[in-house]
This record gives structure tokens, C-alpha cells and sequence, in this order.
């Protein structure tokens, strides 16, 4: 384990996105997810001879939406390459997809980390098409369903700026954020729409050379990345520091075990034969497309964070729970306009976040006007933060008026000084064991005696001016 210290992991992420389109890449058959099989397919999906590709406008469209959105530069001229393989997934035996001049190239997008905001590389986004489904059955063998071959895809390569699990994880929901804002695909991990391929090497520290890679394929879920990744690491540690050398090759990882297996080894670019593919033209992509394209995305994830930071005074790591999903950010801001106390309330809606979202669900269950009332009447000292989360179940569970709620229950924060006063020195006379433990250097003492206070208040009690009074009979 103490070795392990001596290292530090190197990733790279390739992320494959299922565009949103309503038709697929080459053909006009549907895209739709769980259709039966092979009912969304026609000659030119299924790869049959003598059939001709047509690109979907609106596949140009959307990556050219991502490259902008990830700061990438937008090439004027690409081109479509035709990548060979035999795969029992795949009729045509080659996929339609771009090699040596992609849509989109250097690009980054930011994340926080630990150590703060880190800039990853983004070397370029290229679109390609999808390949089909194989289907294993216990009685009639394996069976294909062709319904995904031909869905539109981009496949976003990052440069291998990653540093660590969290840093691998925190990248991809930033892309899947800004994705998911401008609107051209789903992103759901669950239905394939975003998946991603882990590359992952190790050197020691300090060393500026990358060691061997392993590619781990089609990772499903930001906990089975974060797993894979920390079981391949130790596992490339430990292998050299038994003498053995690392081979580049694919690797699976299964969730039952945890560990990582190997699939096969790693095929370079030139054992596909790539070569530009003859039945398309090159795409071309005037500046005046590309700006008509940038105006029609929204304000972006980074864009609102700046502004949350900057203008409502949230730290930048709040600020990225927020923007995280564009439901979320839209939640916090239309409550936002409704209250001075915009801090408070995004610290109110990050601690109730997983009451208020559950999963798969894209809406804040709470109507924002009633749960910004609550950090108003928060903020302004009406009531404290226990009787604020009281409310806020109200809020979540019954709709219920803030306002009314806590005058009708009485719970509106004591701020008298006389009686604050007086409930510290009777919880200081009456509680003399607590009062020496305190002397003695006992810290959570003070909690204990801030409790009996709470209690004498009926947990109303403003707790800055109670830990003020509370202190000043201690020091006597
Ligand atoms: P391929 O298409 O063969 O998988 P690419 O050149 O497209 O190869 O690179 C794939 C990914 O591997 C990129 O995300 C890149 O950042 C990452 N990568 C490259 N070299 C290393 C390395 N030594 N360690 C970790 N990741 C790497
Ligand atoms: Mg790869
Ligand atoms: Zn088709």
C-alpha cells in the first residue's frame, strides 16, 4: 500500500454521446430507444451492397453544438473515413467515421478538483455511426437486432489530463452537464446513450513520461468508472513493481468482482485500414453556419456558474452542484429572484437535493417561490436553521405556505435578548457536571449545554446569540 504513494494515475477519456436526432445518421429510418428489434431498419443501416449514405444535416449540427460548447475549434473542411473491422454487431464490416480530420478539435472544459479548478484538454470530437446490438439467448444462440446500427454518435477524446477517479468522474459530468444544455442528446448512462472508455496508465511522481495504457471499454455508470479506475491502478502498480511490464490492451471490467479482465489486445489505427470514405463528400462549413449555430445554444453551465459565483457570492464548488443539471440551475434561479439570501438558499437546496430530485426524474419536487421563502425568512433571522428544515419538509411534502406555516406553529426564532439571556444562565446553573467538563477542556461539553439552551427556547432559540450568551456565562 505504501508503495501505491509513489505513483499517480494518468486518464484519458473517449465518451461516446447518442445524438437526439430524429432520424439515423445515413438513412431515414427512426432512432427511438426499445423499439422491437429490427423493426428500425432499412438496406442502408444493415450495410447492404450497393445502397448509398446520405449524412443527416442535423448530425453536423448537433456535434458542431458540442465543439463550440467545449471550446473547440471548428474545422472548416472534414471528412468521412471508413474504419474496417469484422464484428458480428456490425453488417457493413467497417463503420463510417472520421479519422484524420474530425469536426471538432482542441478543446477543454473545466472541472473542480480538490486542488481547485483544473483545465482538461479536449482533443477532438468527430461523429460516426453506431453500431448494432447483439442479443444472447439461452435457446436460439446469439441474435442481432439492428435497430442501432446507424444511430448517430460523437465521440469526444479527452487528452489524458486526468489526474485521479474523482477528477475522471467530475470531467464527465461536466461534459454531461453541457451536453445535456445544448439540447442534443439525452445523455442517459442507462439506455447507452453516454458511455465512455476509460485510458489509464501510471508513472511514478515526478516522471514526465506516460507509461503503457489500458483501455477499459463501455464503463456504464459514474460508480463503475470510479471503481474500474481505482482496481486498475492497483493492479498496474503492483504489476510493476513485481518486474512485469504493462501491455497495451482492452480490458472489461465486471461490476460483480470489481476487477478488470482482459479482452483482447489493443489493435492500433493501421490494422483498421482507414481511408476516406468514397460515397461522401468532404464537409464543408462556411463561418456563417458555425455562428448561426453558437447563437442558438443556451447559457452553459460555466457561463451560470461565473454568474452565481461572482453575483450571489456561492463558492465555485456549490455553485458546479447547481449547474450540474439545467432543471437544477433553472429551479435555483427562478427561486433566486425571490429572496435576498441567494447563499442560504443554495445551501438550502444542495443539503434538500436528494429529497427534492429523485432519480431519473428531471424536476425539483418543490415549487421554487415557497422553498425561497424559507431562505428568506432564514436569512432574515425570522427563523432558525432547525425550524428552516421543518419548513422545508412542509414545502416538499404538502406545499405548505412558509409563512403561514410557522406563524400557525409558533415557531417563529426567538431573538429577546432577555430571554436568550436567561435561558443560558439557567442552563448553566442547572447543569454543573456539563459546566466542569467544559472546564476541564471538554469541547463537545459546549454542545451538550447549547442543547439544553435549544430545549429551554423550544428549539427557537437564535443560536449565534445564544452561543454569544452561553460563552459570556462560561467565562464567569
Ligand atoms: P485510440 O483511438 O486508439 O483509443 P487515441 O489516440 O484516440 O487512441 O487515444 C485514446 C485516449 O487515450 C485519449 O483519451 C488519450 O488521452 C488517452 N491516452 C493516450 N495515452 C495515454 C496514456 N499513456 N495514459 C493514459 N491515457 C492515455
Ligand atoms: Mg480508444
Ligand atoms: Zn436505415
Amino acid at each position: 500500500m505504501k508503495m501505491i504513494k509513489d505513483y499517480e494515475m494518468v486518464i484519458g477519456l473517449e465518451v461516446h454521446v447518442e445524438l437526439k436526432t430524429k432520424t439515423k445518421i445515413f438513412c431515414n429510418c427512426k432512432t427511438d430507444f426499445g423499439a422491437a428489434p429490427n423493426t428500425q431498419c432499412c438496406p442502408v443501416c444493415m450495410g447492404m451492397p450497393g445502397t448509398l449514405p446520405v449524412l443527416n444535416k442535423k448530425v453536423v449540427e448537433y456535434a458542431v453544438k458540442a465543439g463550440l460548447a467545449t471550446n473547440c475549434q471548428i474545422a472548416s473542411f472534414s471528412k468521412q473515413d471508413r474504419k474496417n473491422y469484422f464484428y458480428p454487431d456490425l453488417p457493413k464490416a467497417y463503420q463510417i467515421s472520421q479519422y484524420d480530420l474530425p469536426l471538432c478539435e482542441h478543446g477543454w472544459l473545466d472541472i473542480e478538483s480538490e486542488e481547485g479548478t483544473k483545465r482538461i484538454g479536449i482533443t477532438r470530437i468527430h461523429i460516426e455511426e453506431d453500431a448494432g446490438k447483439l442479443v444472447h439467448d439461452d435457446e436460439l444462440g446469439t441474435l442481432i437486432d439492428c435497430n442501432r446500427c446507424g444511430v448517430p454518435l460523437i465521440e469526444i477524446v479527452s487528452e489524458p489530463d486526468l489526474r485521479s477517479a474523482e477528477d475522471a468522474v467530475a470531467y464527465l459530468k461536466k461534459l454531461r452537464a453541457i451536453i445535456l444544455y445544448t439540447g442534443i442528446s439525452d445523455c442517459k448512462m442507462n439506455e447507452g446513450s453516454l458511455r465512455c472508455d476509460v485510458n489509464l496508465s501510471i508513472r511514478k511522481k515526478g516522471s514526465e513520461k506516460f507509461g503503457t495504457r489500458t483501455e477499459m471499454k463501455n464503463l456504464n455508470s459514474f460508480a463503475f468508472i470510479a471503481k474500474a479506475i481505482e482496481y486498475e491502478y492497483k493492479r498496474q502498480v503492483e504489476a510493476v513493481e513485481a518486474g512485469e511490464e504493462i501491455v497495451q490492451e482492452t480490458r472489461r471490467y465486471d461490476p460483480a468482482s470489481g476487477k478488470t479482465y482482459q479482452m483482447r489486445s489493443k489493435e492500433n489505427a493501421n490494422d483498421y485500414r482507414y481511408f476516406p470514405d468514397p460515397d461522401l463528400p468532404g464537409i464543408v462549413l462556411g463561418s456563417d453556419k458555425v455562428n448561426e449555430i453558437k447563437k442558438s445554444i443556451p447559457s452553459l453551465p460555466d457561463e451560470r456558474k461565473t454568474q452565481y459565483v461572482s453575483e450571489y457570492g456561492l463558492s465555485p464548488y456549490d455553485a458546479e452542484i447547481i449547474v450540474s443539471e439545467l432543471f437544477i440551475a433553472a429551479f435555483f434561479e427562478e427561486a433566486a429572484k425571490n429572496t435576498h439570501h441567494k447563499k442560504i438558499l443554495a445551501n438550502l437546496l444542495i443539503s434538500e437535493l436528494p429529497r427534492l430530485v429523485s432519480q431519473d426524474s428531471e424536476t425539483v419536487a418543490a415549487d421554487p417561490v415557497l422553498f425561497s421563502e424559507v431562505a428568506e425568512m432564514l436569512g432574515e433571522g425570522d427563523i432558525n436553521s432547525s425550524t428552516a428544515k421543518k419548513v422545508l419538509k412542509e414545502v416538499i411534502t404538502n406545499n405548505a405556505d412558509p409563512r403561514k406555516f410557522v406563524e400557525e406553529n409558533g415557531l417563529m426564532q426567538i431573538n429577546d435578548d432577555s430571554v436568550l439571556k436567561k435561558a443560558a444562565i439557567e442552563a448553566v446553573s442547572e447543569n454543573p457536571k456539563m459546566v466542569s467538563d467544559y472546564k476541564a477542556g471538554k469541547a463537545a461539553a459546549f454542545k451538550s449545554l447549547m442543547g439544553k439552551c435549544m430545549q429551554k427556547t423550544a428549539g427557537k432559540g437564535n443560536p449565534v446569540k445564544l452561543t454569544a450568551f452561553l460563552e459570556e456565562e462560561l467565562s464567569k
